[in-house]
């Protein structure tokens, strides 16, 4: 795309308002912990230059139509969605695009949205997961139809934030939060010749 984009990556907190997504403990609801990391890992792109825009900064409810209208208007080189569980290792997903998609009407054009940049997606995924598995991180890589990822028009994956080892209170440990994201965004800045290129 030429000329100056003003965010180059756009990063989604899941979740939030009334809509507190899983019940990671009785304490603790999933929205709040995608909201603390999504704001490391905001911090953590801009560290490394790459200005980022978080799309949910507060306790608000957005629709995921609002997540990929927002997001897909802004332009970004990539776009990274936020999700949390009590699981032992991160998993990244990239869109499953629904078949069957020939009719050009307005409904499938947007189901559809991702796919001319399904590849670079999955490219993103994997630089991401190098960087995870030098850290010993265990990651799992899959396709899922998880929205709003199929209507983002640009490279867009899923992580699903959990502990290490199992270990609850990773989720809200700023350490492990800061190690995570630092290097969920080296993997970024790995491939961010590519994803400026818009392959
Ligand atoms: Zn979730």
């Amino acid at each position: 795309m030429p000329g100056q984009r003003k965010y180059f990556a756009v990063v989604d907190a899941s979740h939030g308002g009334d809509e507190r997504g899983a019940a990671l403990s009785d304490q603790l609801a999933e929205k709040d912990v995608t909201l603390a990391f999504a704001r490391q890992l905001k911090q953590q792109l801009e560290n490394r230059g790459i200005s980022t825009l978080l799309l949910r900064d507060g306790d608000i409810n957005l629709t995921f139509d609002q997540r990929a209208s927002q997001t897909n208007s802004v332009h970004p080189a990539i776009y990274l969605c936020v999700h949390a569980s009590q699981g032992s290792g991160l998993r990244l997903y990239t869109a499953l695009i629904p078949a069957g998609g020939e009719s050009h009407g307005p409904f499938l054009a947007w189901d559809t949205a991702q796919a001319p940049f399904l590849s670079a997606s999955q490219a993103t995924a994997a630089s991401v997961a190098v960087e995870l598995r030098n850290q010993e991180i265990s990651v799992r890589t899959m396709a899922a139809p998880l929205r709003p990822l199929n209507n983002i028009g640009t490279a867009a994956i899923a992580l699903e934030f959990a502990p290490a080892g199992g270990k609850l209170s990773d989720l809200y440990s700023s350490d492990y939060q800061q190690l995570i994201a630092g290097t969920v965004a080296a993997g970024i800045v790995d491939a961010r010749a590519r994803l400026e290129a818009g392959q």
